[in-house]
């Protein structure tokens, strides 16, 4: 019986009105197979494992790849931060019980927890950031202080570093610097983001990307607004010279040249 993409839309709702006590579990199951469009125990599992994903548990029985992406975009949307870190634990363990169980590797569910670990990391590191560029602002540092500490940066420092007694990761105060030091504009075109808050949006990326060795130190990472951001990505990029003190580079046939100096 094949469970169609509208099927498992229908089945992820039922889900969660049941994990809200607004259907009984017999009710959900009836709602989801009704007219044998799926088994009672598929539905039951869509109903199982909507719960073990929300509280972070491990579920024994697997969904289908569609399923599984489906419902972690889902619980983003509807259950924030919180509910997709609780689902990427459920998935976890799920995977890691079905593969020694099976015998097997689950290619599609590793590369939907990736997917989706990275979608979390992004989040938690933008959370992190501003929260210290606030604190920066509010102790008044210089930017003469601000490049002075970048410049003190080693490959060898510490991953985790205390501020106001709340532990972050080292790689985000770097980065909140670099921002706070940049005026938070593009290197590329200048131009900046104002939010309605008041504070301003731009994007940290990496000059040689992470998977090829890239570290996060201040020499490796240039400001870009969103649209520059994913040309430099996706673009067709020759990068001519790169030191500490400036990046010189070809973009899809325009030439660049970015100052790297901290002041
Ligand atoms: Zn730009």
């Amino acid at each position: 019986m094949k469970v169609t993409k509208e099927l498992v839309h229908v089945a992820y709702e039922v889900a969660v009105n049941v994990y809200q006590g607004k259907l009984t579990r017999k009710e959900g199951i009836d709602k989801i197979a009704g007219n044998g469009r799926m088994n009672s125990n598929s539905a039951a599992d869509y109903i199982h494992n909507l719960k073990r994903l929300l509280d972070g548990e491990k579920f024994t029985r697997t969904l289908n790849s569609y399923s599984m992406d489906y419902y972690l975009k889902n619980i983003h949307l509807n259950y924030g931060k919180r509910g997709i870190s609780n689902a990427l634990k459920a998935l976890k363990l799920h995977i890691t019980y079905y593969e020694n169980l099976q015998k097997i590797t689950m290619h599609s569910m590793r590369e939907i927890f990736l997917k989706y670990d990275k979608i979390n990391s992004d989040v938690f590191n933008e959370i992190e950031r501003d929260e210290i560029i606030t604190i920066l602002n509010n102790e008044n540092k210089t930017k003469q202080q601000l490049a002075q500490e970048l410049k003190n940066l080693k490959p060898t420092n510490p991953e985790y570093i205390k501020i106001n007694s709340k532990t972050y990761k080292r790689d985000n105060a770097t980065i909140a610097k670099i921002k706070i030091l940049r005026d938070f504009r593009c290197q590329i075109c200048s131009k900046r983001i104002k939010m309605k808050n008041g504070s301003y949006y731009i994007e940290a990326a990496h000059i040689k990307p992470k998977h090829l060795g890239g570290n996060e130190l201040p020499n490796n990472i240039i400001l870009l607004c969103p649209n520059h951001h994913k040309e430099f990505d996706y673009g067709d990029l020759k990068i001519f010279q790169h030191t500490s003190d400036i990046l010189n580079f070809n973009l899809n046939s325009t030439e660049y040249s970015i100052s790297l100096k901290l002041g």
